[in-house]
């Protein structure tokens, strides 16, 4: 099994899901669960791509080659539901996903995650990767609250059409 991840690691996002705190996260940043995934708004965003969400595995697995499928195909899901959401609420004109594997492959948090972004026109997202803010806890929960309330609602709409969205009026 290839791992990177040092002994008596304390990880981060393991602390998030049972409902603790670290510095840079804390419990108002989730924005949804299921039996498999955790989506929490991220704790650093690149410079134009604010309200950046991290979507996680519920169980400690570090990359992706040892991630159980199950488990894959359920932090997708919740990808596209949290993708669709970011879309509806946040007024951004596309979305990316990320996803890194080891030193090499730029992963820096021993946890499986997959960034989900807002894009906006020109927003530079991939000659920034090097740089980062860190928003505020109100910065964050700004977007929280956007993206729990989509996501409530869609919870109530019966699927995600394949054209329109009702929510493409909504920015
Ligand atoms: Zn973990």
């Amino acid at each position: 099994m290839i791992s990177h991840e040092p002994a008596g690691y304390r990880c981060p996002f393991c602390v998030l899901i049972a409902g603790g705190a670290t510095d840079i996260s804390g419990p108002d940043d989730v924005v949804a669960r299921t039996d498999v995934a955790v989506a929490f708004i991220a704790p650093s965003w690149k410079p134009h791509n604010p309200g950046s969400v991290l979507v996680v595995s519920a169980v400690h697995v570090e990359n992706l080659y040892t991630l159980p499928t199950v488990v894959g195909h359920g932090v997708h899901d919740l990808v596209q539901q949290v993708a669709v959401a970011i879309r509806r609420s946040y007024g951004c004109a596309g979305i990316s996903t990320r996803q890194h594997n080891e030193p090499a492959g730029d992963q820096s948090v021993w946890h499986y995650h997959v960034h989900v972004s807002p894009r906006f026109d020109g927003d530079d997202l991939y000659r920034s990767l090097q740089s980062s803010t860190h928003p505020t806890r109100e910065e964050r929960t700004r977007f929280a609250d956007l993206l729990r309330d989509q996501l409530r609602r869609a919870s109530h709409q019966p699927a995600v059409a394949s054209g329109d969205g009702p929510g493409r009026d909504g920015g």
